[in-house]
């Protein structure tokens, strides 16, 4: 039929040279209409989008193109803001029209539109001041998506509040004294946290979705069952009954049948998954409530999972605190053994709209790098640098009340010694320092790791040359 159309078009009356010619002319008028109001004004506000990429040499072109006295250059390191260019410009009505370029890595160059020059200008003068979380990550997520001018402004109010005042540090250092002591050096240690998380971390299937209903059936299960061992369950789960819909509508046997046949704990957490369900499809109209407070509306949904969900699926969730977060806190920044400070440091730390990745970054610190057993340089902590266990070599915490044995003692300094000797020929005592401890220097500096490797020569594992430019040490053979 479609063929028949097409020859039938072709045969018309209409169809002829004169009208083709015409057509094509007002293509290409309209197309150069648009090109002139590109290169006039530029995108138009509504269509810009975060992710636009463009060339430094096509953002000279927009900086170019305006008045000299209207544009800043702000400029900062690789992977933070390498440039802000603001362009003001004279809207319709006298409003100002701002348009800020943002350049990553000296070649990504992400064009926003805002309206609101005073955000703008706090973010650009923070930043100045270095006080703002301007970083790579902060405007990851937004690279993903489009993001309107009003969302913009939304995040970028965020990170300039996330900046912690100086009173707030000094208050929050009554009970994490080994946090440092100035906004910067806490940004840093947050910064770390999230990247380390983001470089590398166990690949859960539930931590690839932002399905509320997939979140919490993954959290119901993992509080009885080992990871590793809720994965098969989670899957057949979800193949089974694939929303919350349809889990409403399941006879309440067969779920429990499923729990028990998969070895997932107490029947009761069938039940009250099955009951919330319901609620959610008859008294929330099918959409899971957002915030913790509602959430543990949902039967059998306590504290820790509504926080959890509301986190992991819609970013609104408080800083988890668990064994494994106040074991790290109690390490890391010498946090007393006491509730309210674990819970006043946890969100305190947590950047602010950032529970998602922050929550799953702690709990992986806790689950990989800080167990009972510490794995510091093994799981590469980010909070090596600034971890008070990591410096006095004590490594009890609320749950570990004695030295976890080996981690942290002269032996596993020794023992440290000899797996990097065993990577390399030799090594200068300043090369092997940093490799043994991430804070070589001061009481752990060269005098202490000179007194450890003559005590492996005096045992006849290594040998010691005094070289004329530096003492190299070497495995014996
Ligand atoms: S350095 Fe070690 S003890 Fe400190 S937080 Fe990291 S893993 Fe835990």
């Amino acid at each position: 039929m479609a063929w028949v159309a097409i020859g039938e078009l072709k045969t018309s009356s209409w169809w002829r040279p004169g009208f083709l010619h015409l057509v094509a002319t007002f293509v290409v008028a309209l197309r150069i209409l648009v090109l002139a109001r590109h290169l006039l004004v530029g995108h138009p506000r509504e269509e810009l989008v975060v992710g636009d990429v463009v060339t430094a040499a096509q953002l000279e072109v927009q900086v170019a193109r305006v008045d000299a006295g209207a544009k800043e250059h702000v400029d900062g390191s690789a992977n933070q803001l390498a440039r802000v260019v603001r362009l003001e410009d004279g809207g319709e009505g006298g409003e100002f029209v701002l348009r800020l370029a943002v350049q990553f890595d000296c070649q990504f160059v992400v064009y926003l539109g805002v309206e609101r020059l005073d955000v703008v200008v706090q973010v650009v003068e923070a930043h100045a001041r270095g006080e703002t979380r301007a970083s790579d990550t902060a405007f990851a997520p937004m690279r993903q998506e489009t993001t309107t001018p009003k969302s913009l402004v939304a995040h970028l109010s965020t990170m300039t509040d996330a900046a912690p005042a100086t009173d707030d540090i000094e208050a929050i250092r009554d009970v994490a004294p080994a946090l440092p002591d100035d906004a910067e050096g806490v940004e840093r240690v947050r910064r770390a946290l999230v990247e380390w998380y983001e470089a590398d971390h166990r690949d859960y299937p539930w931590r690839r979705t932002e399905n509320a209903y997939e979140i919490l059936v993954s959290e119901v299960m993992s509080q009885q069952t080992q990871l590793d061992r809720v994965v098969a369950a989670w899957e057949d789960f979800l193949e089974r009954w694939p929303t919350a819909a349809n889990l409403a509508d399941a006879d309440r046997s067969d779920v429990v049948s499923f729990w028990t046949s998969h070895s997932l704990g107490y029947n009761n957490r069938a039940k009250y998954l099955h009951e919330a369900a319901r609620q959610v499809e008859e008294e929330y109209d099918g959409s899971f409530p957002e915030s913790p407070d509602e959430l543990q509306e949902l039967m059998g949904v306590g504290p820790y999972t509504a926080n959890a969900v509301a986190s992991f699926a819609f970013n609104a969730g408080d800083a988890v605190v668990d064994t494994n977060v106040k074991r790290v806190l109690h390490r890391a920044f010498d946090v007393p053994d006491d509730d309210s400070a674990f819970e006043d440091v946890a969100q305190f730390l947590m950047p602010e709209g950032e529970s998602r990745v922050w929550n799953n970054a702690v709990m992986e610190l806790g689950g990989v790098a800080c167990g009972k057993t510490p794995r510091c340089d093994e799981a590469g902590c980010p909070w090596r640098a600034w971890c008070h266990a990591y410096e006095t070599g004590d490594f009890t915490a609320p749950d570990v009340p004695t030295q976890p044995t080996f981690e942290g003692s002269r032996r596993q300094m020794r023992g440290r010694v000899v797996r990097i000797l065993g990577e390399y020929d030799e090594l200068a005592l300043d090369t092997l320092g940093p490799r043994v401890r991430v804070d070589y220097g001061g009481e752990h500096g060269r005098e202490w790791l000179r007194g450890l490797v003559d005590d492996l020569a005096d045992d006849g594992l290594v040998d010691v040359d005094e070289g004329t430019d530096d003492v190299v040490v070497r495995l014996r053979q």
